[in-house]
């Protein structure tokens, strides 16, 4: 055995943190379905084997690797680690790892392994168990206008504001669910329509959650999600003060934002939304750009990406999902071959300009690689949608079809039980994904999208092929990103 100092194992505790969930232009809710591996702690009689890993090379000496049943995420390993990883696969070399006394940074790398998930205990068959339910997620329709007209909209908008005692009775109800229910924090995202249309219900909002926080206790965090048309500098210096996240959404630099991005009267926005994300930066305002693709900018993503890495903002790439309200709604799916290829450009600017926050969470629609997870999303479980006038649906493509209101005793347990339409099916039932490796990382993609394209809750995504193809690239991204933190660090 080489000299066990050679060893270099990276996981993600050494480059920073967990990767950031970036609220998108879908708004969807994070899922509380996150998994938590249970295994054995080491027990000298019990060999260990290594688990099925998906390696690959990243470059001179470097290899990633990732045990898609873990919830590690990506390790970074050298050729001494990866080659004391592989000698777990042969009994012989297992036994002779076993029997001897190691030398303690020889010890030290197969501990290291085994806590990373990489090494398991023979018959120990780790399991991924749910998490403790931690947020709920609330979308606020402030408003039902908008001032543009964005051509893959779910929206069916009109000039109907959300009136203030609605606004008041809809905060009261979303924390009533969450105290009932166990929740620690609530999540309030302020949208639209243009949330920025009927900014003083916001302020007014933000201040009684803030109450409401207090008085239950539960953590409060708030998004304002917007086009980025009407943004003042006094809302920008309120964001600021009161640490409320904004989002702002922009499908590329020029054409490939102004071709779905418009004003009624057809003219783009890009040129306005460009400034505002400045004017937020100057005033110390970080927005999250959210990206949406579809067949009009696939090609264009990759100048949205490198600009939002130039100004250093988190950010998100989601995938457009057929709705009742788009005029020619199957028109606007990209076919698989040109999304991977737009996605591919994105990626070689990524590669360029490797950000230091982690992208795990954020690059490929809905998938997730920052922690397990066996549902897509919070919809129909973790999340309440209320509309202008009060109504509460499961999520925002379906904010016509109500389920319940404000004025239910807990309208999140109502939201819990209702059984039609799509199903927020866990990955496990679903065919195709159950015995997927990425299935805790891509949980089978959006259930509304997948139930409008099939009729069925239990198939995997329309697309499955495209999350395939683009999976082993988001994970080498981010063995890249690991690897040059850690190199900075020296
Ligand atoms: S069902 Fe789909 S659109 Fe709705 S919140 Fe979930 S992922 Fe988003
Ligand atoms: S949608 Fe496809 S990639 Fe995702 S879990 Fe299912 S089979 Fe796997």
């Amino acid at each position: 055995m080489s000299p066990s100092n050679q060893f270099l194992i990276l996981s993600r505790d050494e480059s920073s943190e967990v990767a950031p969930v970036v609220d998108s232009n879908c708004a969807c809710a994070d899922t509380n379905s996150n998994l938590v591996l249970t295994q054995m702690a080491r027990q000298p009689d019990r060999h260990l084997f290594k688990a099925a890993t998906h390696t690959q090379r990243l470059g001179q000496d470097r290899h990633l690797a990732f045990n898609p049943l873990g919830d590690n995420g990506p390790v970074i390993l050298n050729d001494a680690a990866l080659a004391l990883l592989n000698c777990f696969t042969q009994t012989d070399q297992v036994d002779i790892l076993q029997a001897g006394v190691l030398d303690s940074n020889l010890q030290a790398a197969v501990d290291r392994l085994h806590a990373l998930n990489l090494l398991e205990l023979v018959g120990s068959q780790p399991r991924l168990q749910r998490g403790d339910t931690q947020t709920l997620i609330a979308w606020l329709h402030t408003t039902n206008a908008c001032n543009l007209t964005c051509t893959y909209c779910y929206v069916d908008k009109s000039d109907d504001p959300m009136e203030e005692a609605t606004g008041y009775a809809a905060v009261d109800a979303i924390f009533r669910s969450a105290v009932s229910n166990g929740f620690k924090a609530v999540k309030l995202k302020y949208a639209g329509g243009e949330a920025t249309l009927n900014f003083a219900l916001v302020m007014k909002l933000h201040a009684y959650a803030l109450e409401k926080a207090q008085e239950t206790g539960l953590g409060l965090k708030e998004v304002v999600l917007s086009n980025g048309v009407a943004l003042t500098r006094p809302m920008l210096d309120f964001l600021r003060d009161e640490k409320i996240t904004l989002m702002i959404s922009i499908d590329g630099i020029g054409d490939g934002h102004d071709a779905q991005r418009i004003f009624a009267n057809g003219r783009g926005s890009s040129h306005i939304v460009k400034r505002s994300i400045d004017r937020a930066l100057t005033h110390g305002v970080s927005p999250h750009i959210s990206i949406t693709v579809t067949a009009n900018n696939a090609d264009e993503v990759a100048a949205a990406v490198g600009f939002a890495l130039e100004r250093n903002l988190l950010f998100n790439l989601n995938f457009y999902r057929e709705n009742d309200t788009t005029l020619d709604p199957a028109s606007l799916r990209a076919q698989d071959e040109r999304l991977i290829a737009g996605i591919r450009q994105a990626f070689a600017i990524i590669e360029e300009n490797l950000p230091e926050h982690s992208l795990l969470a954020s690059l490929i629609d809905r998938a997730n690689f920052g922690s397990p997870h066996e549902t897509v999303c919070g919809a129909g479980d973790s999340y309440l949608v209320v509309d202008q006038n009060g109504s509460i649906s499961r999520c925002q493509m379906e904010i016509e079809r109500s389920v319940t209101d404000i004025f239910a005793t807990d309208p999140l347990t109502e939201i819990r039980l209702h059984t039609g339409g799509f199903q927020n099916t866990s990955v496990e039932e679903k065919s195709g994904c159950r015995e997927c490796d990425w299935r805790y990382w891509c949980a089978g993609g959006c259930p509304s999208l997948t139930y409008r394209a099939t009729g069925r809750n239990d198939v995997k995504s329309p697309y499955c092929n495209v999350y395939k193809n683009l999976y082993p690239e988001l994970l080498r991204l981010e063995g890249l990103r690991i690897i040059r933190a850690a190199e900075q660090e020296i």
